[in-house]
């Protein structure tokens, strides 16, 4: 299964709902799908989305790295050496969404190749995971439809709540308004995006330790080391790290020294080989994960369905699965259905991601 094209298409969808959050904004999409093309014609598909405030990656930066150095060490080689492979991009420093998509499309090109969902190859432990669904920055009535919006039509009973604004006392009411309107058995937990500084975050997890929230995503910036393990230790609930977190390295540095006490596991930038890496230490170490979401499409929903239910222990808590709702579009050919709270694991060969060949030539944007 020698790798004989690398494709790197970009494309942009505007947002139904602009998404806001401490560490910027999202106003429309612009993602890049890799499509790794082998010499007995299988294609495998990832989609890449670019964060230049998280990462600093660029749909431009994406698509010069997936098509310069990273074609050259994926051109010729079989698909099946995956290690092989990582090891050769490893060269590259950062470049995470890139590396991730790389994966994720090998692993499809696994699956096509045998037949079977990589949902199964990769453990196959769940048919379906439940969601939990991201409320950006608006005002507490807003979030409050929002979230009953979600409640009644998607059945889903789990929501995170982007904070990390001053005055503090805002995020502090609009929690307290969000548990009062939705009652004790909706799950609500909280992320910052380094929004605040460890003081004001435990003053936060303080004004707010009566309302049963679960975890605490990036209260405050992970690189100031002595207030954030004071506020992991001083903290009752989890203390998420995620941007801190961004690799199996990263992510045991922070667990370590005391930076977090939790991990989110994002798909995009970690595909599925180094997110099992993340989870088998996380189990090890037992500590909760998050399977999260990097403002991903459908298709990088979808990818994170087939890894996090395939694995009990990725599958205990709702996946952060629902960001494409806030999208106008999307390039799946078979849309995602959130019912009853969950999403089902595919059962197609591969990973699950069909393209819309003709969303896909009306939202590309190299070709006018
Ligand atoms: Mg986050």
């Amino acid at each position: 299964m020698t790798i004989d094209i690398v494709e790197a298409i970009p494309y942009r969808i505007p947002m139904r709902k602009p998404l806001h959050f401490a560490s910027g904004e999202v106003h429309h999409i612009e993602h890049v799908l890799l499509r790794i093309t082998t010499a007995d014609g299988i294609v495998g598909i990832a989609d890449v989305p670019p964060r230049p405030y998280t990462y600093g990656e660029t749909t431009a930066s994406v698509i010069e790295v997936l098509t310069g150095l990273f074609q050259d060490a994926l051109i010729g080689t079989d698909a099946l050496d995956r290690s092989l492979i990582h090891a050769r991009l490893a060269r590259t420093v950062g470049n995470p969404t890139a590396k991730g998509a790389v994966d994720i499309a090998l692993w499809d090109i696994l699956g096509k190749s045998l037949g079977l969902p990589v949902h199964r190859l990769l453990g196959g432990y769940t048919q379906q995971l439940p969601v939990s669904h991201m409320l950006g920055f608006d005002s507490a009535p807003a979030l409050i439809d929002e979230a009953r919006l979600f409640i009644e039509q998607y059945g889903i009973r789990t929501f995170k709540v982007k904070v990390g604004r001053r005055p503090l006392a805002l995020d502090i009411q609009l929690t307290r308004a969000l548990r009062e309107a939705l009652g004790p058995d909706v799950e609500l937990y909280l992320d910052a995006n380094r929004g605040w500084t460890a003081s004001e975050a435990i003053h936060v997890l303080d004004a707010t330790s009566d309302l049963g929230l679960t975890y605490f995503e990036e209260p405050d910036d992970a690189r100031e080391v002595l207030g954030r393990r004071r506020l992991v230790q001083l903290s009752r609930i989890p203390i998420v790290a995620d941007e801190s977190a961004p690799s199996l390295g990263d992510a045991a540095r922070e667990i370590h020294t005391g930076g977090a006490s939790a991990l989110s596991i994002k798909t995009a930038r970690t595909g599925f080989t180094e997110s099992q890496k993340i989870l088998s230490f996380a189990e090890a170490m037992g500590i909760d994960v998050i399977m999260g979401n990097q403002i991903d499409s459908q298709l990088g929903s979808i990818a994170t369905v087939t890894f996090g239910a395939a694995f009990e222990y990725s599958s205990r808590r709702a996946a952060e699965l629902s960001n494409f709702l806030d999208m106008a579009d999307d390039l799946m050919a078979d849309p995602i259905h959130i019912e009853n709270g969950f999403v089902a694991a595919p059962t197609v060969p591969g990973v699950g991601i069909a393209i819309d060949d003709h969303k896909l030539a009306s939202y590309r944007i190299d070709k006018e």
